[in-house]
């Protein structure tokens, strides 16, 4: 068996002209040679703003580019029957589909209704800072376009904590419905982080948890998909995930692999999120993403010795989706947080190379970012991820001795002959550094495929001095 290795297949401004879906399914293939194993697409179903809408402002979860809704049929990647195409092009190359599941708010709502609510205060959410009074919501989602099909559930205000939006008086604020309490076991920013946008759900009304069972299975049946990208589960009760992944894992067979996106620059708190939905998911590694961004963004001052300090990858690698960006942390997005060109090829390094965590790359590094003139990472990512299926096995001796220059071995195992590399990077001066593979390689040879320099032999320990270029990665294999 090989290694796993995810990639996000797609970027914020892919263009909207319905035909993601398609070219996924064309690059299926390449994508199987190039050793991808697994993909996460993005949100599939109809959002408020229709072909437009990049799928997180979630309008009707079982229209999957197949209604006359917000517009058009198709949403902004294509049509339901090209989204399955696409899956099935993926299952027929070997390839995972990991959809991304967004269910913390519905936009967009077919009707308001009037209901009474109490203003929260915006920087402590567990404060109210009105008395009641009566708001109109838009709240009422009827998907009279798809008339019933698959499912006849309606949504009324009774399914939401509350809204930030009051149409009679146009005015923005944080109302929370009467009779409502925010949902406990969620990010504790802002006091209570539950409500993010939209209407937000209530995953303490046993309806709305029937109901997103009853959505998640017929997903299941309808798509195929192998597991799920979770979006923003900081925002919903710890335990709710518990007991819809455990449900569906049940009822589907499958194992369904899942991973949450906790955006948070902090160890406790994903650790303690780990503990409180009880290990039901891997998390994305967000304090490594700002290592790496702050790494790139220090001109070769960063202390590479703490490369993977407050991690999830040195913390808990058997949760940790590895990633360098995203489409949140791509420039003009929320969250932008973009690591810096020159250092791409070092973070992919890291990430696909240490022998740890489930690394995902992101589409825009893959395939370049034309919206911001941004170009693809290049070659060295397309070596990094084959060295990474073919060689990247066995255990690790890691020197993580030095400002500037630090690398690591693996040592490679019988099953995968020839396996085994070595890795040697700067965020300053070029540099060097004995390393050892262990005494499997003594006297071999090993060649730089990446940084460029000449091959070392190793001695009869298996170790040998590798060197590196400033700013740059080098990565040896046995030939
Ligand atoms: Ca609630
Ligand atoms: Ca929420």
């Amino acid at each position: 068996m090989g290694n796993e290795t995810l990639m996000q297949y797609f970027e914020w401004y892919l263009p909207a002209d319905g035909g993601h879906w398609r070219r996924c399914a064309a690059a299926a293939p390449a994508l199987a040679a190039q050793g991808i194993t697994a993909v996460w697409l993005p949100p599939a179903y109809k959002g408020a703003g229709g072909a437009q809408d990049v799928g997180y402002a979630v309008y009707d979860t079982y229209d999957l580019g197949e209604f006359d809704q917000k517009g058009s049929v198709a949403t902004k990647y294509g049509t339901r029957q090209e989204y399955l195409e696409a899956i099935a092009a993926l299952h027929a190359a070997g390839i995972q589909v990991y959809p991304d599941i967004v269910l913390n708010h519905r936009i967009g709502a077919d009707g308001t209704e009037q209901v009474t609510a109490e203003e929260s205060d915006a920087k402590n959410r567990s404060r109210e800072i009105s008395g009641a009074e009566t708001i109109t919501a838009y709240t009422r989602f009827d998907f009279p376009g798809r008339g019933g099909k698959y499912s006849d559930f309606r949504w009324n205000w009774r399914h939401f904590d509350g809204v930030d939006w009051d149409a009679a008086k146009r005015r923005s604020a944080i109302f929370q419905f009467d009779g409502k309490e925010w949902d406990a076991g969620v990010d504790t920013e802002n006091g209570n982080y539950d409500y993010l946008m939209g209407a937000d759900l209530d995953m303490g009304n046993p309806e709305v948890v029937a109901e997103l069972d009853r959505w998640g299975s017929w997903y299941l049946e309808t798509t195929g998909a192998d597991g799920f990208r979770l979006d923003a589960v900081k925002h919903i009760r710890s335990d709710f995930f518990t007991g819809w992944l455990s449900r569906l894992r049940q009822t589907s067979g499958k194992p369904l692999f899942a991973v949450g996106e906790y955006w948070k620059d902090d160890l406790p708190t994903l650790l303690s999120y780990l503990d409180a939905c009880r290990d039901c998911m891997s998390l994305f590694d967000v304090p490594l993403h700002f290592n790496l961004y702050n790494a790139s963004r220090s001109g070769g001052n960063y202390d590479m010795r703490t490369i993977l300090d407050g991690t999830l990858l040195a913390a808990r690698p058997d949760r940790a989706v590895t990633f360098v960006d995203n489409h949140d942390t791509q420039p003009g997005q929320a969250l932008a947080s973009w690591v810096d060109g020159w250092f791409k090829s070092i973070a992919y390094a890291l990430i696909l190379l240490w022998g740890e965590g489930l690394p995902c790359v992101f589409y825009g590094d893959w395939y370049g970012i034309p919206h911001d003139n941004i170009n693809p990472v290049g070659g060295d990512l397309a070596v990094l991820l084959r060295v990474r299926a073919e060689r990247a096995f066995g255990a690790r001796r890691a020197y993580l001795d030095d400002p500037n220059v630090i690398g690591w071995t693996l040592e490679g195992d019988d099953a995968h002959p020839g396996s085994g590399l070595a890795v040697i990077l700067s965020d300053g001066a070029g540099g060097q550094k004995q390393m050892t593979l262990g005494p499997r390689h003594a006297g071999a040879t090993f060649a730089p495929v990446t940084g460029g320099g000449s091959a070392v032999v190793l001695d009869e320990t298996g170790s040998a001095t590798f060197s590196v270029e400033g700013g740059d990665v080098r990565v040896y294999i046995r030939v």
